[in-house]
């Protein structure tokens, strides 16, 4: 589901009607859906609408044998396309006919099909595949997580060339059935509602389904020994939590927070406006790393995020990615703010609800911690570059810019930005440039200055004219926030681990 899809359907019929069986001028596919912060990533010539993949896990080799059927329509006319995949292909069929393949780098999958295919022509592309995740590594890095009992596909900017073909790109979204084959006394975890499980001759069956479309990086697979809880929200949605039975003394500080994703959801409900997806949940397997994602649906949680005790705030920043990130999701990774911008100011609104310390004293904290030396000020949180796109500039001073911008503009015309936003753009993508537009339609301010000072100038912006306004402040500065330990615990996030991915890896 590509939003910049613009062929009229009038047009496709008489093409397809014109030129039943072939393309009229048939070249190949960019090898890249253009984003400059990543070249790689993701494909052009074609659209993905649907995964189908159909997996068998064995934990004790890391052995993933896979059969991928996508549904996707070309957008040009097509004589050659890539996917992105970095596992062994055994075979590959376009419209039912065997295609040519082969690799090309590490995660380039090039199909030429028998037959070109037309613009709008609607095809099956099914890719046979096996290999062992762990040993695939791209760039000295890999998106895959290792664990005693198991493997989790769990990372960003992407995680899908270590599990599946796709068209790796936030631009071009699809729905997801996820089916998966277990040893018996495993647990295979996905997105979605859980719509089957079946035992037979030692092995388990998992069958999941995400139905509204779903960015690649966002799909998740884990396996290993889970515990896992159910439950039913308020307004009807399943719950379907999952913790690795082997957590430790994180056990009962992981599910004491993760446990409580109902109702945070219906606290962001409030804010964010309906929850976009047909599941809620969260999981958190065995793994090293220390960071938490927001797969759709079911947020990954490592266990390292409750090392100190429960902590919500993590759960909170998570959830609200499901409506800014994963329902609007970026135009391009260089849109990060729109995600942890928003996901970061969320965590403020949660501890301004609790008591905790209000967003405006969350700020001023923030504010006051980074002098205007801090090189924390020259990460421009609206275009930060691949290789800050997760620093925690885009996260605070990212949330900073929120703040100001309910300082100038009001708390009435601000909360009903946030509420909007989501629903204009929902289960599409957007570009901070689109955001700004937003901001001032509504509020009918012009705000082009105030986001160019909070989110691109390169220095320590003034303090907001309103900010501390009502606040006690002491000659000493601003008091910390009780809640900010917590939060601050958070800022590991999406700290991509021992192995960080080195620049333009992708
Ligand atoms: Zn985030």
């Amino acid at each position: 589901m590509h939003r910049r899809l613009t062929v009229p359907s009038a047009l496709v019929a008489t093409l397809v009607l014109a030129i039943p069986a072939s393309a009229a001028n048939p070249s190949a596919g960019a090898p890249g859906i253009g984003d400059p912060y990543y070249p790689a990533a993701g494909n052009g010539g074609y659209d993905v609408s649907h995964y189908d993949l159909r997996l068998k896990y064995r934990p004790e080799t890391d052995l993933l044998e896979g059969t991928a059927t996508l549904l996707a329509t070309a957008t040009q006319d097509l004589s050659r396309f890539n996917l992105d995949f970095g596992l062994e292909v055994s075979e590959v069929r376009v419209g039912g006919r065997k295609a040519e393949f082969r690799k090309e780098g590490a995660q380039e999958l090039v199909v030429t099909p028998a037959s070109p295919l037309a613009e709008g022509r609607a095809t099956s592309v099914v890719v046979r595949y096996a290999g062992k995740p762990s040993e695939l590594e791209i760039g000295g890095w890999t998106a895959w997580h290792r664990t005693p009992d198991g493997g989790v596909a769990a990372q960003e900017p992407d995680s899908a060339v270590w599990w599946f073909p796709s068209n790796d790109h936030p631009l071009d979204k699809a729905t997801y059935d996820v089916s998966v084959l277990v040893p018996d006394g495993s647990q295979a975890i996905s997105n979605g509602v859980l719509v089957s499980q079946s035992s037979r001759l030692g092995w388990t069956r998992y069958n999941w389904r995400s139905n509204k479309p779903q960015a690649s990086y966002l799909a998740t697979l884990a396996v290993g020994r889970f515990d896992i809880t159910t439950g039913t929200t308020a307004d009807g949605l399943p719950v379907l939590n999952a913790y690795s039975k082997d957590l430790g003394d994180n056990a009962g500080a992981a599910r004491a927070s993760v446990e409580r994703t109902g109702e945070v959801a219906e606290w962001l409900t409030e804010v964010f406006g309906p929850y976009p997806f047909n599941a809620l949940g969260g999981y958190v397997p065995n793994v090293t790393s220390g960071f938490a994602l927001e797969t759709q649906t079911r947020p990954f949680y490592s266990p390292r995020q409750f090392a100190n005790g429960s902590n919500v705030s993590v759960v909170v920043h998570e959830l609200a990615h499901q409506w800014y990130g994963d329902s609007v999701s970026v135009e391009g990774w260089k849109d990060i703010w729109v995600n942890e911008g928003f996901a970061r100011y969320s965590q403020w609104l949660w501890s301004e609800k609790e008591g905790e310390g209000t967003a405006q004293e969350l700020a001023d904290w923030v504010y006051a911690q980074h002098p205007a030396d801090d090189p924390f000020w020259t990460v421009a949180p609206g275009d930060p570059g691949p290789e800050n796109q997760f620093h925690l500039a885009v996260y605070d001073r990212g949330a900073l810019a929120l703040q100001a911008l309910r300082n100038e503009i009001g708390d009435e015309d601000f909360f009903a930005i946030l509420k909007g936003w989501p629903a204009k753009h929902a289960y599409g993508n957007a570009e901070v440039g689109d955001f700004v537009a937003y901001a001032e339609r509504v509020s009918g301010k012009p705000l082009a200055g105030l986001f160019d000072t909070w989110l691109y100038e390169p220095s320590k912006p003034a303090a907001p004219a309103a900010a501390g306004a009502g606040v006690a402040r002491s000659a000493a500065g601003p008091e910390r926030p009780k809640s900010w330990k917590s939060i601050a615990a958070t800022n590991t996030i999406h700290d991509h681990g021992p192995g960080h991915r080195p620049e333009h890896a992708h």
